[in-house]
């Protein structure tokens, strides 16, 4: 048998918004291996091997599917999201590039997914309609002061953000220190979503602005998006009801964009 690695992405919640390319790559593994509750999203069935494992130990969860993959397995790595958004596929190569030389000539693929911030972009309207940028806001792997150097330039570069791993119960000061840089940088009105749990029946879209907004309004499991200047709020009030549709023109018409 002729083993393989596929690092695929479960989106962010609902079955509906799994690929059916992620799909047919988990129907054809004989293992399957991820973050415990990324692996529990899996129907065991005869046949397959589920290995749960502990956040942050990425590096050996990926050595462990090399490994099986060099042993003939056909091994399913699963994120949430997309696999390539600060998740496993980065994690899956660096142990490539500091492994044995056989892992470099194994059949190692990546299956795109649907990622939190497009998920949470699509429910609240159409945010990301020009030009963005995305950013970790967990110094985990990084320095604090790189954070808020990107931070501080995406803000003069008038972008809208996407923020991801926002506020954790260990460092919850970096989000408050996030909050006090856009308020420094961005106009008080400036659109905020805070949207959690995204596309699961928990979900919570809270539109705000960053002079209304606290940092309890964020947690791990929120992707945090800010407006550019131009992002705009259409109120909602009819019998329908719903909340307001946030979205970002497509185009910037005299480059005088405030910010
Ligand atoms: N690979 C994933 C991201 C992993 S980092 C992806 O592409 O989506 C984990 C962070 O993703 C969380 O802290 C949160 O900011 C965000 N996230 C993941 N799932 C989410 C969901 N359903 N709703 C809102 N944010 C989510």
């Amino acid at each position: 048998m002729t083993g393989w690695v596929v690092i695929v992405g479960l989106g962010p919640g609902s079955d509906g918004m799994i690929t059916p390319d992620a799909q047919a790559a988990i129907d054809a593994a004989t293992d399957i291996v991820g973050y415990i509750p990324y692996v529990r999203r899996i129907k065991p069935r005869d046949g397959l091997t589920l290995y749960e494992t502990d956040n942050r130990v990425e590096m050996e969860r990926a050595a462990h599917a090399l490994q099986m993959a060099t042993d003939g397995h056909r091994v399913v790595v699963v994120s949430s999201g997309d696999p390539g958004v600060f998740a496993m596929a980065s994690a899956v190569f660096e142990a490539v590039e500091a492994g044995p030389p056989a892992w470099r000539d194994l059949d190692i693929r990546v299956v795109p997914g649907i990622t939190a911030m497009l998920a949470a972009a699509a429910a609240a309207g159409a945010p990301l309609g020009h030009d963005f940028c995305t950013i970790n806001l967990s110094d985990n792997l990084k320095p604090w002061a790189l954070i808020e150097k990107r931070l501080r330039l995406a803000a003069e570069a008038d972008f809208a953000m996407a923020f991801y791993n926002p506020r954790s119960k260990s460092r919850p000061e970096g989000f408050e220190r996030t909050l006090d840089i856009l308020r420094a940088c961005c106009e008080p009105e400036r659109v905020i979503i805070f949207a959690r749990a995204v596309s699961t029946p928990e979900q919570a879209i809270n539109v705000t602005t960053i002079a209304r907004a606290t940092p309890e309004m964020a947690d791990m499991r929120t992707v945090v998006i800010v407006g550019s200047s131009l992002t705009r709020v259409i109120e909602r009030t009819g019998p329908r009801g719903g909340g307001p549709i946030v979205y970002t023109p497509r185009s910037v018409l005299d480059g005088t964009a405030p910010g």
